[in-house]
């Protein structure tokens, strides 16, 4: 038991240990160590986790410069001329390299300055309260009061295919970009799957995409998945639909991705988006006397905890959602619930009310409750549209793609979810986000003076 200030009830200064150095292990350490516990982390590899290494840091960047690239096709349309820009792989790569240095430099500065003690190296339970650390430095066991496993995935590899890191390859295989392949055909239309079709088709890349059902973004808008559809099929994207890839071989300097119908897409490369897989081996859980569910995930209480009450879970291996920024407040949710201070601020975490977006052309952000499936529950929902295409500041823009679709409670008026397809779309649900989470009426969203012409226009239409 532990007072607000770190402290236990004899006195001593709370140990607690975190298992994994990404978003929800950073957040934890900094906001534990503040609130005054002795925190300690441990990462075998790089701190800032796969978030900076493979994930959202060099996708979102390669995605940025590869929007440039279509942005710049249509600047002809602004009454501008501009020859077709090149892409400089290198200067790209650094550019990747420098970001993520960037950010590891920060994230390293903040842990110390709150006095977290980093260790590199691989952790194992060796007893509820206690690890062991192998690592350049040697071995290490250290003790713990409290620990959080935030351990993260890894890409999921399919048993009828063995990437080469050459040209059969897992989403962490592709940075840093050593070539832009000539053609490539990306396997999984899930987020992963279509942030990648979209990353190399804007390099000009011809791509064919696996589409398991008849729609990619499975479990999405549809209306927002017919619109990427739309893109894709304007950038020439081959889409297989209804197939699943059942086999993947090199054959000379081509890669042939066979499906379970009998069709089979050829190119230079193939890549893999199917999913991942929690890190939960090899950490010695049967020591600490911690349980796996079914699908070799930890699950949680809504305070993080795992069946020992004394260890938490937090990110990708609690099998909630995948997403950097809900690791990042599970880990901050953590942090409260050790330190004694749920009891009198928590606020638990609603992971129905997560925003999300997909960094594709235009890009698709949405949260909180969706049409469909306000529509299967059978609950009365109003929903309220408005394309950009009667927005001043989309045709500004000269890309008056997309709608911004807000789902209310048709008695009461409470905002209870929304999609945005279109520009700056991750940035603009943010307002639907906050309506969602502060119980918001879409009268309050109408009422605010916004600035005009602004994109969020749309928002102010659509509530109204
Ligand atoms: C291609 C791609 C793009 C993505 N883009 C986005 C995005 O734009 N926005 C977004 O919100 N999310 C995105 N995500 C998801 C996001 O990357 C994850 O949700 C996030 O990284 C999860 O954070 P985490 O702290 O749980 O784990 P991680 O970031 O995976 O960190 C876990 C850390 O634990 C370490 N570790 C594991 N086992 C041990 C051990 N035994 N001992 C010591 N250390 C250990 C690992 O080395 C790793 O550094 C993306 C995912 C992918 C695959």
């Amino acid at each position: 038991m532990t007072t607000r200030t770190g402290r236990s009830l004899s006195g001593v200064t709370l140990r607690f240990l975190i298992i994994g150095g990404g978003p929800a292990g950073n957040r934890a350490a900094t906001y534990a160590a503040r609130l005054g516990a002795k925190v300690t982390v441990i990462e075998r590899d790089v701190i800032g986790g796969a978030a900076h290494l493979w994930d959202c840091i060099p996708s979102k960047t390669m995605i940025a410069t590869g929007g440039a690239m279509s942005f710049s096709r249509r600047i002809r349309g602004m009454g501008l001329e501009q020859a077709e820009p090149e892409v400089d792989i290198h200067a790209l790569t650094d550019r990747i390299e420098g970001i993520k240095n960037q950010m590891q430099h920060d994230v390293t500065r903040l842990l110390a300055s709150q006095s977290v003690r980093l260790v590199t190296g691989t952790a194992r339970f060796t007893s509820p309260h206690s690890v062991q650390v192998v690592g350049p430095e040697g071995t290490e066991t250290i003790e713990f009061d409290a620990a959080l496993i935030a351990t993260g995935t890894r890409p999921r590899i399919p048993e009828w295919c063995e990437p080469d890191g050459d040209r059969i390859l897992t989403t962490r295989d592709c940075y840093p970009p050593k070539v832009f392949p000539e053609s490539v055909t990306v396997v999984g239309s899930g987020v992963t799957g279509v942030e990648f079709v979209h990353m190399f088709s804007s390099f000009g890349t011809q791509v064919n995409l696996v589409v398991s059902r008849q729609l990619v973004l499975p479990g999405k808008d549809p209306e927002a998945a017919s619109i990427l559809e739309e893109d894709f099929l304007r950038r020439g994207v081959k889409l297989l639909k209804g197939a699943r890839a059942v086999a993947i071989d090199r054959d000379g300097d081509e890669v042939v991705v066979r499906c379970d119908d009998g069709r089979e897409a050829r190119s230079s490369h193939a890549v893999l988006a199917i999913g991942s897989v929690p890190n939960t081996e090899n950490l010695g859980l049967d020591a600490a006397g911690v349980d796996l569910n079914e699908w070799g995930y930890l699950d949680i209480s809504h305070h993080c905890v795992t069946n020992q009450p004394h260890i938490y879970a937090a990110g990708d291996v609690s099998g909630k959602l995948p997403l950097s920024s809900v690791a990042s407040m599970q880990g901050r949710k953590v942090a409260e619930h050790v330190m004694g201070l749920h009891t009198i601020e928590h606020r638990h975490l609603d992971y129905d009310k997560a925003a999300s977006a997909i960094f594709t052309e235009p890009e698709i952000a949405d949260v909180g409750l969706a049409e469909a499936e306000a529509f299967a529950s059978g609950r009365k929902i109003r929903v309220t549209k408005v394309p950009f295409s009667t927005i001043p500041k989309a045709l500004i823009n000269n890309d008056p793609r997309g709608f911004v679709k807000i789902i209310s409670d048709p008695a009461t008026g409470e905002v209870l979810g929304g999609s945005i397809v279109g520009r700056h779309a991750a940035e603009l649900i943010s307002v639907i986000a906050l309506a969602v989470t502060a119980n918001l009426r879409v009268s309050d969203i109408v009422e605010s003076l916004l600035v005009h012409p602004a994109l969020a226009e749309a928002l102010a239409e659509a509530a109204e």
